[in-house]
């Protein structure tokens, strides 16, 4: 006998809704959930803001200072004072 398994989002159970797999890990405790686009929305929303490429790790990048360019700087100061 054929089977067929359909894997509906968990928020509204809606038929033909494509759905993705989540995980979230609180602690030890981690709870997965499918959820179609317009349910996933809020999570994509907090999965695009901590991802590497969207500038913040330039941001950081720019804020590293070698040892040299510190001692440089402070220099800088103590002359201008
Ligand atoms: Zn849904």
């Amino acid at each position: 006998m054929a089977e067929v398994s359909i894997t509906v989002c968990d928020m509204c159970g809606q038929l033909g809704r494509s759905t993705a797999r989540y995980g979230i890990t609180q602690r030890r405790r981690t709870v997965q959930f499918d959820l179609c686009e317009q349910h996933a929305a809020p999570l994509e929303r907090v999965l695009d803001s901590k991802r590497p490429d969207d500038g913040s790790w330039r941001r950081f990048e720019g804020m590293l200072r070698t040892f040299e360019e510190i001692e440089e700087q402070k220099h800088r100061r103590a002359d201008e004072s």
